[in-house]
């Protein structure tokens, strides 16, 4: 299968004073073309630390970081494959909108990063609207300001300036995790459209494992530092091997006692 992303043993440690934390312990991961990958584990595993080291917010320690072969990281530097190729959606719709811009000028503004013939393309207003539109905004809320729109909603005006470069790949660190379950249920539904619609590759953080299991094909799980486990979702659902992944699935009554009713079926939503 044709590889996008390659870690391999990488470390990331955060010096802060005579302070060590070892974030990011020896981790070994592929993502595949095609693929919805999904990182799991508690809070402060290093879920969101391994995700920044993918779109160049934090640097690698120790370890090497590819993307379709080449280096991401040249010592402290990080060299883009393609501007807009690598995109992301955090979990605060809230903090990650400027709220002084409008709706237009946010989803607009990772096309500085592109150039000016790019930027004409992906820039012009039939586009625009289209992308707002299937992300299930209205035309006519372009216009507006972030704080006039709901959890939900401006998490699918984050999801639009994500896609406006054509990125491969989308790192999303708990996007849904700050939105009601049934928003929740909806933007999930979107995101795994989207991705077929436009043959995305995603990398997918949370610690809802019911989130996961909806989302992912292979699922990577994090505990202090390190992978853990690392399969098929369905074989780490039915067969974890990993103590604290077993621990992980406790939350989820109904994979262990198949009659036990569902935490929540997305699909059902
Ligand atoms: P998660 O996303 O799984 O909750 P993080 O990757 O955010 O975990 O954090 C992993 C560990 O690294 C935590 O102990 C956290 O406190 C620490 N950490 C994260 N970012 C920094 C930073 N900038 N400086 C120092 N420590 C950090
Ligand atoms: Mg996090």
């Amino acid at each position: 299968m044709n590889v996008l992303v390659q870690l391999q043993d990488v470390d990331k440690i955060y010096s802060t004073g005579k302070q060590t934390m070892h974030a990011v312990n020896g981790a070994t991961l592929q993502i595949h073309r095609g693929e919805v990958l999904g990182l799991v584990g508690e809070s402060g595993s290093g879920k969101s630390t391994l995700g920044k080291m993918l779109i160049g917010l934090e640097a690698p320690t120790r370890g090497s970081v590819s993307y379709l072969g080449k280096p991401l990281w040249d010592k402290n530097k990080f060299k883009r494959p393609r501007p807009g190729e690598i995109q992301t959606v955090f979990q605060d719709p809230q903090s990650s909108l400027d709220p002084r811009m409008k709706v237009k000028s946010i989803i607009l503004e990772p096309l500085r990063a592109l150039d000016a013939k790019q930027r004409k393309e992906k820039g012009n207003e039939k586009q625009l609207i289209e992308l707002i539109r299937r992300v299930g905004l209205k035309e006519e809320q372009l216009e507006r300001y972030p704080h006039e729109f709901s959890g939900g909603q401006r998490q699918r005006i984050a999801i639009a300036r994500a896609l406006i470069t054509d990125p491969s790949f989308i790192v999303f660190d708990e996007p849904t995790s700050a939105l009601d379950v049934s928003v929740q249920a909806q933007v999930l539904n979107l995101l795994r459209e989207l991705k077929a619609e436009r043959q995305l590759t995603y990398l997918f953080i949370s610690h809802n494992m019911s989130v996961i299991r909806y989302m992912c094909d292979r699922i990577a799980v994090m505990y202090k530092g390190k992978i853990v486990e690392m399969g098929a979702a369905e074989q780490v659902f039915k067969h974890p091997r990993h103590p604290y992944t077993t621990l992980l699935l406790s939350s989820l009554p109904s994979v262990h006692h198949e009659k036990e009713e569902k935490p929540i079926n997305f699909c059902a939503i």
